[in-house]
């Protein structure tokens, strides 16, 4: 019994052992793996990262140059980044955010039009 309140009151006058979550947040540690992300205009749609992918996640487009990654079959080994020509993948500290649909992360190449000239 003494223990107890012996305990209550250090607990009433000490500060909380929690983070008031989401109001406060924890830094990330240095190289965390958190999420995987494409510059599409630095890729040139090689196809590499899609076939050394061991979780089958990532779908290269080659003719219509579109990169896409399934983030929730992603196990963040990392391999697309250390093999990928152009170094064109970043791993992120941000990780995946809770959703409430699978939704996959698309990124593709601007085409750029060219005026055609009727001169
Ligand atoms: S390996 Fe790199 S350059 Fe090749 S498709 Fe993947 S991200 Fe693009
Ligand atoms: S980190 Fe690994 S599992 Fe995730 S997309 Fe890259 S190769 Fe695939």
């Amino acid at each position: 019994m003494f223990a107890m309140v012996k305990n209550v009151i250090k607990n009433l006058f000490s500060r909380p052992s929690t983070r008031l979550f989401p109001y406060q947040t924890r830094e990330f540690f240095p190289n965390v793996r958190g999420s995987i992300d494409n510059d599409p205009e630095v890729c040139i749609y090689c196809g590499a990262c899609q076939m050394r992918c061991p979780s089958e996640a990532i779908v290269v487009n080659r003719a219509e140059k579109v990169w896409t990654i399934n983030p929730y079959k992603c196990i963040l080994c990392g391999v697309c980044a250390q093999i990928c020509p152009k170094k064109s993948i970043a791993i992120h500290s941000e990780y995946v955010h809770p959703q409430s649909s699978k939704v996959k992360k698309i990124r593709q190449k601007k085409v750029v039009e060219e005026a055609q000239s009727h001169a």
